[in-house]
């Protein structure tokens, strides 16, 4: 019984029994999904709503995709389960594809979400140090507004104090740098490669003292925290400093890669070659939980003494379940025969310079900014002191998409008072008339509060 009745009783009972993320904060009404095919999720009333945010930034191949769900039940059946305590065939071969994917010799961690594919680059980052023999290297940077995962480590990553607060204390010797935010810098226009933003990055390593930094850990591009795009050359002057004060760079893939960003990882438009690489989201299309750490061969290679203590002493139980790692092998088979990491560069230029267009004379809207099918749009209340846009403003305009069948997102409890971006973040595989169909019904829910 499909009926707006039939929504409402499972609403109840999901209010019951169900501890969402983010409640009650999230103010846009629960969607109850039942079946989603491609772009479109279908609620329980039968309402269909075009899922521009890919569930969480993942669903990169797009709902439905049968071949997937074989991959997984044929896998079960051969081999269920065996530990990565030992070995099994799909991991392996999960191995080899994503040395392929990025095109280095890496040596992959596997464990089961963005979180923990991260804490396992912190603890590889320190003892990496320790092996080398210096001990005293534990300081790990990070930036704010990046979100890099819930967990007591990535959380202090996490450079977003309204995620943090009533959590605190963290786990010690995470510490903070500005990122480039070339949209609210004042300087921008004097400093458009935001030399001053790797500059913060150098000043920080020298005043905590190169020796006792571990690492340093970012997005290509900061996502949750807002879409923040940086200037071209940042990530690759970032690396430099990292070489410069001994400390490894982390790249945290989880959203961008796997094509969001238009080709298979984020830092590929950089040409650089990052010592730690974290993934989850696309890499199963978020089919099957599972996430990975990749790791340079060298510093794997330093896990490899004689000492007790000289291997690296983390295990999970679930990390690359065979039946993961055979749909993810599938998942990244269909990206390549479909060629999603281009058309997510070609769809999200057209998207981009789309909204743009239509978005130009909006007051509220004070910059269009992203590259692949990953988009931000920043609401603000005068254009020119940028002063953010009230969030209930914001939010109305997720939610009139959300009663003309779009579903996009926002940044979430994030920076204080920057609780004002919305995002975009669609399947890969959308259409030219699914985006069309995206770009007029934002364009119209924002032309309703003007
Ligand atoms: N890193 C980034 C950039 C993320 O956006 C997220 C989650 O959204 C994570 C890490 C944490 O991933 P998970 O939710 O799978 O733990």
């Amino acid at each position: 019984m499909k009926t707006e009745q039939s929504h409402q009783l499972w609403l109840d009972k999901d209010d019951r029994y169900i501890w969402h993320s983010m409640k009650p904060y999230n103010p846009n009404a629960t969607v109850v999904v039942t079946e989603a095919k491609g772009c479109w999720v279908t609620d329980v009333a039968g309402n269909k709503y075009l899922d521009a945010m890919a569930g969480l930034w993942c669903v990169n191949v797009g709902y439905g995709r049968e071949e997937l769900a074989e991959a997984a039940y044929e896998q079960l059946k051969t081999l269920p389960y065996f530990p990565l305590t030992q070995s099994h065939l799909p991991a392996i071969q999960l191995g080899e594809k994503l040395n392929e994917l990025l095109g280095d010799e890496y040596v992959i961690f596997f464990s089961n979400s963005g979180s923990e594919a991260n804490e396992t680059a912190f603890k590889i980052a320190r003892q990496y140090h320790q092996q080398r023999g210096e001990p005293h290297r534990y300081k790990i940077i990070s930036r704010y507004r990046a979100y890099h995962g819930n967990s007591m480590g990535a959380l202090a990553a996490t450079g977003q104090a309204q995620r943090k607060y009533k959590y605190e204390p963290l786990a010690p010797g995470f510490i903070h740098v500005p990122p480039p935010d070339r949209y609210r810098d004042p300087d921008a226009a004097d400093d458009p490669r935001q030399l001053r933003a790797v500059k913060a990055v150098d000043d920080v390593m020298t005043w905590e003292l190169s020796e006792t930094i571990a690492a340093m850990i970012m997005e290509p591009i900061i996502t949750g925290g807002g879409v923040l795009m940086p200037p071209d050359g940042y990530m690759k002057a970032v690396k430099e400093v990292c070489e410069k004060h001994g400390a490894l760079l982390i790249v945290d893939e989880v959203i961008c890669g796997f094509g969001r960003t238009g080709k298979p990882f984020g830092f590929m438009h950089e040409g650089i070659k990052p010592d730690i690489i974290t993934m989850a989201k696309g890499i199963t299309s978020a089919y099957l939980p599972l996430a990975a750490t990749a790791v340079r061969k060298e510093i794997y290679e330093a896990f490899k003494g004689t000492d007790e203590y000289d291997y690296f002493r983390h295990v999970n139980t679930f990390g690359g379940h065979p039946a993961s790692c055979a749909l993810a092998l599938k998942n990244i088979e269909i990206m390549e025969t479909e060629h999603l990491f281009d058309r997510s560069r070609e769809a999200g230029e057209w998207l981009l310079s789309a909204l743009k267009t239509k978005l130009a004379d909006h007051p509220y809207v004070g910059d269009v900014r992203g590259r692949g099918l990953l988009v931000g749009i920043e609401l603000v209340a005068d254009q020119t002191t940028k002063e953010p846009l009230d969030v209930s403003l914001v939010n109305q305009v997720i939610s009139r998409c959300k009663e003309h069948g779009v579903i996009i997102g926002k940044n979430g409890a994030t920076v204080a008072g920057y609780n004002n971006v919305l995002t975009l973040s669609p399947p890969l595989c959308i259409s030219d008339d699914e985006l069309s169909f995206l770009v007029r019904v934002l364009t119209e829910a924002l032309a309703q509060i003007k």
